[in-house]
């Protein structure tokens, strides 16, 4: 043990690790329960207990650092190569769901469409499942093909990877011409590439959409990423991106059965500005309810970010063809489609383009995503890289090494 005195601020090598956020980290008996990690002493107990907090003494040896804290003699151990990764300001974040963590694209990043996985390897196979989910965590979206173009099957689509969130909307939604439709999606009129559910709060997280039949011609699906959109409007317009990113707007649907609002901003961003989600839905944005001053900006904002959405080289085009299942984040992604006719005797769904849709959220996805990870084997990788990149798959940390270890106090 180096008898260093009390310091605040341990010095290792390269590493600077505050006592106090070193005793937080701490993963003894003591500090968390040992069956599911829980911490049993949180942040602010830390932070009231222990305000002079200090390491009296430490040990670096066998890859493991052991600390005993002033003034009440707390030791703890942790290994070096997860402090290596998780120490403050190394950059591996927990739950980060922002542009920054995730990789933006454009058209030629994705000649061929998002990344496909056949349905069958995907049940089979936890290496195929997990570069299906983690294209959706990564890119914003995956096509899971071959799914049986049987009426439902969306919905066993939808539960293998997380929770189906029922709306209005109901459990599935049929996406087809109607003749009483209560919902432009239900009409064969071309789509401007959007999010759905603008108004509900909060927006459904991951959609999913099984072709049952394609159109004969017409009803291609067209999907942009969000982020780049977003990424790009800062770059040229910043005072548009600003506007976009500081003034909420209001969204409402008013349906036979449901009246849904809800005021929020059309682009998020995190704590350091990076984008984390994009709400564009022109059916569902209702005049602004701002300051007579900023109305000006307001719609100058709009039409920049529409102008940008509108860009040749952000659109990926796409023709589902049955069985083909579509994820993607709808909190991300962009979705549209091109203008398809009538049926051929006019009924509903006598054999023009005919989807299945639901909604999961990304939570459960990601939940299901990282239990891969964690119990799969070394195949299973942590990142999809956009098609034609070459990014080589990353191996995941085990679960031992995902938490500091117990100490034996
Ligand atoms: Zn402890």
């Amino acid at each position: 043990m180096n008898a260093a005195g009390p310091v605040t601020m341990l010095h290792l090598g390269d590493l600077a690790l505050p006592a106090i956020w070193l005793r937080d980290a701490c993963g003894c008996a003591e500090c968390r329960y040992p069956a599911t990690g829980q911490r049993l002493v949180g942040s602010a107990r830390v932070a009231r207990l222990y305000p002079d907090l200090a390491v009296e003494r430490h040990a670096a040896r066998d890859g493991r650092l052991t600390v005993v804290f002033a003034p009440d003699g707390h030791e703890s151990v942790f290994e070096l190569a997860w402090l290596e990764q998780h120490a403050p300001g190394r950059g591996a974040r927990l739950g980060d769901q922002s542009a920054q963590a995730r990789v933006a694209w454009t058209a030629t990043d994705l000649p061929v469409g998002p990344p496909r996985v056949a349905w069958d390897a995907y049940l089979r196979s936890p290496v195929a499942m997990a570069t299906a989910l983690g294209a959706v965590e990564k890119l914003g979206a995956a096509v899971i093909t071959e799914v049986p173009a049987r009426p439902g099957m969306v919905l066993t689509v939808g539960r293998s990877l997380g929770h189906v969130r029922v709306t209005n909307y109901g459990e599935l939604f049929d996406v087809r011409v109607e003749p009483d439709p209560e919902h432009l999606a239900y009409t064969g009129l071309a789509l401007a590439p959007h999010t759905d559910n603008p108004y509900r709060d909060p927006v459904p997280t991951v959609q999913l959409l099984h072709c049952l039949r394609a159109a004969g011609a017409g009803g291609d699906t067209t999907l942009v990423d969000g982020f780049a959109a977003a990424d790009r409007l800062r770059e040229t317009d910043r005072a548009a991106f600003d506007t976009l990113t500081q003034v909420w707007l209001p969204f409402s649907y008013d349906g036979p059965t449901s009246v849904l609002t809800c005021r929020a901003p059309v682009i998020s961003v995190d704590d350091e500005g990076a984008v984390t989600q994009v709400r564009w839905n022109d059916r569902g944005l209702q005049p602004p309810d701002v300051a007579p001053d900023r109305i000006g900006a307001v719609y100058r904002a709009l039409a920049a970010f529409g102008e940008v959405l509108d860009e040749a080289d952000l659109a990926v085009s796409l023709r589902l063809v049955p069985g083909d299942c579509l994820i993607f984040d709808n909190t991300r992604v962009l979705h549209g489609r091109s203008a398809y006719g009538p049926t051929a005797t006019g009924e509903p769904g006598s054999g023009g383009r005919h989807l299945q849709g639901c909604y999961v959220d990304m939570d459960g996805l990601r939940s299901t995503l990282e239990v891969l990870r964690r119990d799969g084997t070394r195949a299973v990788p942590t990142q999809a890289g956009p098609a034609g990149r070459g990014r080589a798959p990353r191996v995941v940390a085990t679960r031992a090494s995902a938490r500091p270890i117990a100490a034996a106090r």
